[in-house]
């Protein structure tokens, strides 16, 4: 069957099953299957699939149709232009975490400087920054063994220096301090309905879920980078859309100056820093 025909009926089962992205996500599996882009995909439709691409394509569109996210079918996502390897241990890159990295490289304006990344995953924001501050040292941790080779692996790819280390957050770099803390958190409340739907019910809800309404960790961080920053450093943190308010209020109830929060493209605020000028 022509490339066309099975892309439009891949869009149509996704888009019954509930997929808000469904054309996209068929013409990215496509791309997966045949190796190919986008470009290339529109050029020649008229082509026929062939059997064993097409069985592995149309199986890929059922794990869709049932739920699994795409990057965890593909197993990559591009974030800040480099394309990261994904898997089922950690969470997926998404664009809202650009405005952590936006807010981080404005803060990052000296020639070298040393940057923390919390809870790397799949060391997208370490690698971000690594890319854009070549000088910089940047280092990026995880609590999950995994994610610590998966953010390696990334580097790698992408011949980018960042030192990565299994931690929980502070421990492997006990003693250390940074010009510049970041950190995505699991932030989200336990009780919240939104984990029963699309592409997180798929990821790690250690990477997800924080105790006390999902400030437990933000707090904790915001608690322990007081003993991690250089003075004048900053720490910043990606937070869910409606706890701006607590994180800027613990930052200064910890004695952090200079306070605030950033909205993301959507134009909620969802990233607060502070800076510790004790
Ligand atoms: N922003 C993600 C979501 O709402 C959560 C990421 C996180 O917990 N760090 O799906």
């Amino acid at each position: 069957m022509r490339i066309d025909l099975l892309l439009g009926r891949a869009g149509a089962r996704l888009a019954s099953a509930g997929s808000p992205t469904a054309r996209l996500d068929a013409e990215v599996l496509a791309m997966k299957v045949l190796g190919v882009d986008r470009t290339w995909l529109y050029t020649w439709g008229g082509r026929p699939m062939e059997p064993l691409a097409r069985a592995r394509f149309e199986a890929l569109v059922a794990a869709r149709a049932q739920g699994t996210p795409v990057a965890y079918l593909t197993g990559e996502r591009e974030f800040w232009g480099l394309t990261l390897e994904t898997a089922p241990s950690t969470l997926i890159p998404r664009p809202d975490t650009e405005t952590l990295v936006t807010a981080a490289l404005e803060k990052a304006q000296a020639d070298v400087g040393r940057f923390l990344d919390l809870g790397t995953g799949t060391g997208a924001i370490a690698l971000a920054v690594a890319s854009e501050r070549p000088a910089w040292h940047v280092t990026a941790v995880d609590l999950s063994v995994d994610a610590v080779g998966l953010a390696r692996r990334n580097a790698r790819r992408h011949g980018l220096q960042v030192r990565v280390q299994q931690s929980d957050w502070f421990t492997a770099v006990a003693g250390e301090r940074f010009d510049l803390i970041a950190s995505n958190p699991p932030y989200i409340d336990p009780d919240d309905p939104h984990l029963d739907l699309g592409d997180v019910r798929y990821e790690p809800a250690s990477a997800l879920v924080a105790a006390d309404r999902g400030l437990a960790d933000l707090f904790t961080i915001a608690d322990q980078a007081r003993e991690h920053l250089t003075v004048g450093g900053w720490l910043m943190m990606e937070h869910g859309f409606d706890q701006a308010t607590a994180v800027r209020d613990q930052l200064i109830a910890l004695g952090y100056a200079n306070a605030s929060s950033l909205r993301d493209l959507a134009g909620h605020s969802r990233v607060t820093l502070g800076q510790w000028l004790p």
